[in-house]
């Protein structure tokens, strides 16, 4: 029983489906992997399957960055694994380590407490670290300076399905600045102060003016929910209700996240020391940024890939499409995030960019 959306939808991808020519024009955009030495197993698996799944038909460039230097072990082992060229970048001490205003004595103290608290990556310093350079430093390695386009990848993960497009052709095509898969809420205790400084920010000097006029204000709070039967599922202490886009799959435009209203967002953050007297996610920054500074319709929910990232995955629920494009993933699977309450997807189809129907051709 296929409907006239899935028939449409079948065709549409059926024309994509072909294997771009030997001129095709790339669009300036580069794969991009944040990761250390010792992850390499984790880093040949990613690249596997994103090559299988897309890149090995279009060969985009692969673009390493560490704290460290690569080994030449590491180096080789990608290299060749890659379809695409290859670099590797060494991220600049200033941006990576603890900057020199922020006070030691009162980060010891929350890494302290949130070793006490449990809280997820609380211990670690180099998980507050790359947050941190995550949320404000990537965009501005020198690798990154001649590209556009940016599809980020972290060790370890899995596209479902064929991906039968070019997203970045999608991507600029839609008129689109981020993109994302899942959508789920975020731990309260990392980021106790992030909304009240995210609110001072934009009540600041003229930074109001930053504020997009279709922006997912909706999508990220829940004060237009109070009286309806939509079920709150946060346990915020403000007005953000915690929904964040996981930022482990990104496919989005370096030219946003260098903007100036990204980036004063990002310095008044970082001069707020939330990274190292909280545990500030760059998901949740990127997502309220994302939310907040773009309109609704600059985002991209990628519905049609699939993806695993520990220890959730997403799955295509049409099962047209999964045949389609080959998805070896189960809708049904107890892991998969969309399903369960504590995914933010359908407070993004109501209140965020709606549910996107794909139904074009992004080879042309
Ligand atoms: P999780 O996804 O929140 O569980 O955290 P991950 O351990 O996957 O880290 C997120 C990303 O940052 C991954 O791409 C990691 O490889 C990378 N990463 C985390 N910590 C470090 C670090 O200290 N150095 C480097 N070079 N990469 C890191
Ligand atoms: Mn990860």
């Amino acid at each position: 029983n296929i409907n006239n959306n899935e028939t449409t939808l079948l065709s549409a991808l059926n024309q994509s489906n072909i294997i771009p020519a030997t001129n095709y024009l790339r669009e300036n955009a580069t794969i991009l992997m944040l990761v250390r030495n010792w992850e390499l197993p984790s880093a040949l698996a990613s690249i596997r399957t994103l090559e299988d799944r897309f890149n090995k038909n279009y060969n985009y460039p692969w673009t390493f960055l560490n704290d460290e230097p690569f080994t030449q072990e590491f180096i080789d082992a990608t290299s060749l694994a890659t379809s695409g060229e290859t670099q590797y970048g060494i991220i600049p001490q200033v941006d990576w380590n603890i900057p020199h205003w922020i006070n030691l004595t009162k980060f010891e103290q929350n890494i302290n407490d949130s070793i006490h608290n449990n809280i997820i990556y609380g211990f670690s310093k180099s998980y507050r670290n790359m947050c941190k350079f995550n949320s404000g430093y990537f965009m501005r390695q020198e690798l990154l300076q001649n590209y556009e386009w940016y599809f980020r990848v972290e060790p370890d993960v899995n596209y479902f399905c064929n991906f039968n497009y070019d997203p970045f052709k999608l991507m600029k095509n839609l008129n689109k600045k981020y993109g994302f898969i899942v959508s789920i809420y975020d731990y309260q205790n990392t980021i106790p102060t992030l909304w009240d400084t995210t609110m001072e920010f934009f009540t600041t000097g003229n930074n109001s003016n930053y504020l997009a006029k279709d922006n997912s204000y909706k999508f990220l709070t829940d004060n237009s929910l109070i009286g309806t039967s939509v079920t709150v599922q946060t346990n915020s202490t403000s007005d953000y209700n915690l929904c964040h886009f996981w930022s482990n799959f990104e496919i989005a435009n370096l030219n946003f996240f260098r903007s100036k209203p990204y980036q004063e967002f990002f310095n008044y953050l970082n001069q707020k020391g939330g990274f190292y007297y909280e545990r500030w996610g760059d998901a949740p920054v990127h997502s309220i940024a994302v939310g907040l500074l773009l309109n609704k319709s600059e985002i991209h929910h990628f519905d049609d890939i699939g993806y695993y990232h520990p220890p959730f995955n997403s799955c295509p629920s049409s099962n047209i499409l999964r045949l389609v494009k080959n998805c070896q993933c189960n809708v049904n699977d107890e892991n998969n995030i969309d399903t369960k309450p504590h995914s933010c997807l359908s407070k993004w189809w109501k209140f965020g960019g709606g549910k996107y129907f794909m139904q074009y051709d992004s080879n042309q």
